[in-house]
């Protein structure tokens, strides 16, 4: 099941909904509303929440929907989950690849980490799988790229156990992790600073659950106007699924709704020779296979 949530044109309030076609919704609201539920489920959030009460529920719609569906070219899809309750848990160096960029860039000879490696991108980076990414050059002009497959937590655990984590993930979603790379640089080597500006977590276009998509063999593609920059396969993920969940989880408790972002491939623009950074005017596409796309203009503030 593909999950939405969107905005009329013209309005500003979110509503989520089932995507049953390229352009078509079913609003959930209106729908449960039509089945007399008093399913308490108006944002993304109340839906993980409500877990498989909830689901059995959005089957039902899906499978006979009682109102008209919402066509996509009168509605805007904004990000999923556009205020997650945390951070954004972030993972860094997950694909081969990627790593051994960093360290040819770096000139070191650093060795294969034993366990991942975390950090976290705030709220208000947040932002719609079509919106406009800021673009301000008085903060910096390196502005780069990270296609990462991002994993929506549903039942709450706390020392998850690796056999059993896929158990605890409620689906599935696109994020890229754009990242300000002289800011993420220069705080010390804490990221959290270069990777938390505002509208630096494109998100979306839906959460795919868990039971209709098999994370583990995805192509994954990063476009900057029309030029492919990544592409790779989440087959190639260092550290899998299960192992991110269990180590994030020990000794702290994963909510309904957190969001881990895997990673990104190699193909990132400050690893090019030379250096490679957007500007305002391209256009960032970054698509999953089986997800989607996201299509984000690089603008000014
Ligand atoms: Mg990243």
């Amino acid at each position: 099941m593909r999950l939405v949530t969107y905005q009329l044109l013209n309005s500003t309030e979110l509503r989520t909904g089932i995507q049953i076609s390229k352009d078509q919704v079913l609003d959930i609201a209106h729908e449960a509303a039509a089945l007399n539920s008093t399913a308490a489920i108006t944002t993304m959030l109340d839906i993980i929440a409500g877990g498989e009460v909830t689901m059995r529920l959005l089957r039902e719609i899906e499978a006979a929907p009682k109102t008209a569906p919402v066509m996509l070219n009168q509605a805007l899809l904004k990000a999923p989950i556009p205020r997650p309750t945390k951070n954004i848990f972030c993972v860094g160096w997950n694909y081969l690849d990627h790593f051994s960029e960093g360290a040819a860039m770096a000139q070191d000879s650093r060795e294969l980490p034993k366990y991942p490696v975390f950090f976290s991108k705030t709220p208000t980076t947040v932002n719609g799988p079509f919106d406009v990414i800021p673009f301000d050059e008085t903060i910096s002009t390196q502005l780069d790229w990270e296609v990462e497959l991002g994993v929506v937590i549903g039942i709450p655990g706390k020392n998850i156990a690796e056999v059993d984590a896929m158990k605890h993930i409620f689906g599935y979603t696109i994020i890229n992790d754009v990242t300000w790379r002289d800011v993420q640089r220069r705080h010390g080597g804490q990221w959290l600073k270069g990777k938390s500006l505002d509208g630096t977590c494109p998100m979306g276009p839906c959460i795919v659950t868990a039971d209709s998509l098999d994370p583990t063999h995805l192509n994954l593609k990063c476009r900057v106007s029309g030029v492919t920059k990544q592409q790779s396969n989440t087959q190639h993920l260092y550290f899998k699924i299960p192992r991110l969940i269990q180590d994030l989880s020990a000794g702290m408790t994963l909510e309904a709704g957190d969001i881990i972002s895997t990673g990104t491939p190699e193909g990132v623009g400050f690893a090019r020779t030379p250096p490679e950074w957007m500007k305002p005017g391209d256009l960032l596409e970054t698509e999953i296979e089986g997800i989607g796309i996201m299509r984000n203009p690089v603008g000014s503030y």
